[in-house]
């Protein structure tokens, strides 16, 4: 039977700063106050990995962080998916290229563009992207039994 997608409604995440600015966290913190509100459209930030469905990392992976992060994304239950959050995070950010940094996540299940991204395009994009994502709540149960 094929994979059915029936579009995802909530999302939680954990969220990494893999040696950001600031920028993209000031954002991020929008994203869920009163302005923007996004735990109405179904986005939340999760403090344990282990109650996420997706890492969002932001900033251009420093050195010292590539551990921790690698640490988090460990812990997050499969199926796993990976936000970068900024330019930074995509590899093309002004801190590319800096001492000390890798530069970015080699790959990301979804870029959300900007240096830092706006609140209302960041939100857009989770949205769409959840469109096309499976929900497990709506997948039928398996009931283990052959
Ligand atoms: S993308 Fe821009 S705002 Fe975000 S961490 Fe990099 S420099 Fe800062």
């Amino acid at each position: 039977m094929p994979h059915r997608k029936h579009g995802r409604r909530v999302l939680q995440i954990r969220h990494v700063d893999a040696g950001s600015c600031n920028g993209c966290e000031q954002e991020l913190t929008a994203c869920t106050g009163p302005a923007y509100d996004w735990q109405h459209l179904g986005l939340d930030l999760v403090a344990s990995p282990r109650h996420a469905d997706a890492l969002l990392v932001t900033g251009p992976m420093s050195d010292t962080m590539a551990r921790p992060l690698n640490h988090v994304y460990s812990a997050i239950p499969q199926p796993k998916i990976v936000i970068a959050f900024g330019d930074c995070a995509a590899g093309c950010g002004v801190f590319q290229h800096a001492y000390g940094v890798r530069g970015g996540l080699d790959t990301a299940d979804l870029t959300i563009p900007g240096c830092p991204p706006e609140p209302v395009q960041a939100i857009k994009a989770l949205r769409t992207w959840m469109t096309t994502l499976t929900d497990p709540e709506t997948e039928p149960k398996d009931s283990g039994r052959r």
